[in-house]
């Protein structure tokens, strides 16, 4: 039976702020992908935890949004709630500083510069938001969110306000309980990391470096939603996806790129349907060449089916 009850639907129908059939390609870097059936942008975290707590105690399916780098969304759009989460408030401490989820890790790198705080120059290289990043321990350039991070401010529909120590995040290569353990659908509200005091003016060259480096080697400037795959244990998936000779190899608009071999590029147009069967198509050659088995780093959410 459809969770589509008269009252569940008026319910999502009366949060404030909220609209319908809200298209979501254009808020995602792939630029790909269907509408949220109901959408809403919060900024306050009291408002984000009533409208998940609401959609727990309803049976409504809701998804959390970020800056949308991580994600493919199915062409058919995403069921229920999905809620944007722009909270982007931060607090300088000292070394320690506090940041809302809703807050871009490339822009927090440049406010610590600012600050002359150093350690988190890598996150020049993330363009997702401080949540997203915790949701997954994203990281570049060999340094990870965990790496810095004292502890979350969270909240878990159905327990109420939480706070995690890394530990509790169960941090693993790309992954976390946020992503595939205890913790799955909980929302990041805010993250604390530790810093070290420094030059801020030497962060902020170092970055320049990285970005210049990262602009060669990377086809940053396309829709892509960064790495397709994760890295296989003491490989690369970009390695592997060249030396099968797979660059440039299309579905539709979305193409493998030429520059490196583990960004799909959506030329104008592609659809999820098209995304999706080239990684697989990637994924089964890849694993016949090498026998290696691939693993998508991005999220498919949506309805697929
Ligand atoms: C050009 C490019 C380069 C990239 N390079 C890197 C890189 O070097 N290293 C790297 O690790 N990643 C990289 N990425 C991927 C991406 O930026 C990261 O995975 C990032 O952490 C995703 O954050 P987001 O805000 O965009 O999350 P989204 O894509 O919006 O969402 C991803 C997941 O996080 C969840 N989520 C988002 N916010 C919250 C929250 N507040 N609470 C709970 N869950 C939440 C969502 O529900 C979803 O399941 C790159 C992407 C692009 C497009």
């Amino acid at each position: 039976m459809s969770w589509r009850t008269k009252s569940r639907l008026a319910w999502l129908h009366d949060l404030p702020g909220v609209s319908e059939n809200e298209a979501l390609a254009s808020r995602t870097s792939f630029g790909i992908g269907g509408p949220a059936e109901f959408f809403v942008e919060l900024a306050r975290p009291e408002a984000i935890e009533k409208a998940i707590e609401g959609c727990r105690e309803r049976d409504i399916p809701y998804l959390l949004l970020g800056a949308g780098t991580n994600l493919l969304v199915a062409d058919r759009g995403v069921e229920g709630l999905v809620v944007r989460v722009v909270n982007r408030e931060h607090h300088i401490d000292g070394t320690r500083v506090r940041a809302g989820a809703g807050l871009k890790m490339m822009r927090l790198a440049r406010i610590v510069a600012d600050a002359n705080l150093r350690g988190f120059e890598f996150a020049i290289g993330v363009p997702g938001t401080l949540g997203g990043a915790v949701y997954q321990d994203a990281g570049c350039w060999g340094k990870e969110i965990r790496e810095v991070l004292v502890e979350v401010d969270g909240f878990m529909p159905g327990a109420g306000k939480q706070t995690w120590k890394p530990p509790a995040l169960k941090f693993g290569y790309r992954t976390s309980a946020l992503r595939d353990g205890d913790l799955k659908g909980a929302l990041v509200v805010s993250a604390t990391v530790q810093l070290t005091r420094g030059d801020g003016e030497e962060a902020k060259q170092l970055m320049s470096k990285l970005t210049r480096e990262r602009n060669e080697t990377q086809p940053i400037k396309t829709k892509n939603c960064g790495s397709v795959f994760k890295n296989p244990q003491g490989d690369s998936a970009g390695r592997l996806v060249q030396a099968a000779g797979l660059k440039g190899t299309r579905e539709g608009a979305a193409v493998v790129s030429e520059l490196h071999g583990n960004f799909i590029i959506n030329e104008g147009g592609a659809t999820a349907a098209d995304v999706k069967r080239l990684i697989e198509r990637v994924m089964v050659e890849v694993k016949r060449r090498f026998g290696v088995q691939l693993e998508p780093e991005v999220e498919m959410v949506g309805q697929w089916k």
